[in-house]
């Protein structure tokens, strides 16, 4: 007998709803055993309500990969890969090989998330139950991808949380280079896959990255927390006058060189500071700096709701500095990837920047992650990052 967990009464309205989340409060009884991880999801009365994999260690004991009857095996598996394939067609940009191929539950596949890089596929399996669906992705990953290195990254925080291998593993093809290639709209990147972070590379601000492209003609250009610098690659790819790339890790600003390099751009152009941001800003505004384009795109200060207070000190300090050195008329893409700060917060916060900065700012436009970061309606947990247009009038 399969392995069957059996809900307390009452507790099975989110997985009614779709949620693919199963929480060990919510779990009665477990009834059976399960040698490949799996499990079926049955409410108090003994009623199906789907399957999915366990995560043992984690009080998130269960994702559930379906809602219906019929079983979760390769063949399932493999029709939910060919759309989130068939998303891609259609939203990822021409010139453009470097973007996320899964989401996670924005396409169902509940802690699977692959990147591609050319020929490189970059996954990160977030949690046990995801790990012992490897069986169920891997192959249909390939099948799309016959020639693509795959690659797992594991080191992370989620992975140690559960007791699982935090060590990178490669699950198919060659050895990968130090720097993997990859297009965006027509400009050449390179991926630290190894060595970087997250995957090697920020795709989720593709679009951001865009409009930047699209506003910098002519403006001088203040990108902070740049990491391997493709803001400012894109700006001056736009026709930046001047560009200044900050970040506190130096193999980032090496990497952000690099990238110029691989677009033709002279690299001596550009300011690299290898500093605090916070400082950074503060040395800035007391030389009474002005510049016409800034982007703070911090790492994700807040990472749970207990770290959200905190964390909007942090995004309002930031700001409020960045919000000083603009010229008028200057522009600032204000990011936050905080999953718990929701987007209302994150304008209350620049608004209390604005304020304290005593200078009054225009939103222009609210962006996110592109279309290749879906995020399911059913779990609106999925959607992290914000990025807010400002303009100073
Ligand atoms: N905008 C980037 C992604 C930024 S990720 C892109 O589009 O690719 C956040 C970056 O902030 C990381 O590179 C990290 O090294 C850097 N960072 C973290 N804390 C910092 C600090 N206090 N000062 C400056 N940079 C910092």
């Amino acid at each position: 007998m399969p392995l069957t967990l059996i809900l307390r009464p009452g507790r099975d309205k989110a997985i009614r709803q779709r949620h693919p989340w199963l929480f060990t409060g919510a779990v009665a009884r477990r009834e059976g055993s399960s040698p490949d991880g799996s499990a079926e999801i049955r409410d108090a009365a003994g009623s199906l309500l789907g399957r999915g994999f366990l995560s043992p260690s984690s009080p998130l004991v269960a994702r559930l990969w379906s809602f219906g009857e019929g079983p979760v095996d390769g063949p399932y598996v493999g029709r939910i890969v060919e759309q989130a394939v068939a998303l891609r067609r259609e939203v990822v940009p021409p010139e453009t090989t470097g973007y996320r191929l899964v989401h996670a539950e924005g396409d169902r596949l509940p802690g699977l998330i692959v990147d591609r890089y050319g020929s490189v596929l970059v996954v990160q399996a977030t949690t046990e139950g995801t790990e012992r669906a490897r069986p169920l992705w891997l192959p249909s990953l390939r099948a799309f991808f016959p020639d693509a290195a795959v690659v797992q990254k594991n080191a992370l925080p989620s992975r140690e949380g559960e007791g699982l291998s935090t060590r990178d593993e490669r699950l198919a093809g060659e050895v990968l280079p130090r720097r993997v290639p990859f297009l965006e709209r027509g400009l050449r990147f390179l991926a630290d896959v190894e060595e970087g972070q997250k995957t090697g590379f920020f795709l989720d601000q593709r679009e951001n990255r865009r409009l930047v492209r699209e506003r910098a003609a002519g403006r001088r250009v203040l990108n902070m927390f740049s990491y391997s610098g493709a803001f400012g690659v894109a700006a001056l790819a736009g026709g930046a006058s001047r560009l200044a790339q900050v970040d506190v890790s130096r193999p980032a600003l090496d990497l952000a060189r690099e990238n110029h390099e691989a677009n033709g751009q002279d690299a001596n152009r550009v300011e690299f500071v290898a500093a605090d941001a916070f400082e950074d800003l503060r040395r800035r505004v007391a030389a009474g700096e002005q510049w016409d384009l800034v982007v703070t795109d911090p790492p994700a200060f807040a990472k749970r709701k207990d770290d959200v207070d905190r964390a909007c000190r942090g995004y309002k300090d930031v700001n409020r500095l960045a919000i000083k050195l603009l010229a008028p008329g200057g522009l600032l893409l204000a990011c936050s990837c905080s999953g718990p700060i929701a987007p209302s917060l994150f304008q209350q916060v620049l608004f209390s920047a604005s304020l304290e900065a005593a200078t009054p700012v225009q939103l222009l436009s609210r962006h996110g992650a592109g279309a290749d970061h879906p995020v399911s309606l059913d779990v609106p947990e999925g959607e992290y990052l914000k990025a807010f247009l400002l303009r100073r009038p």
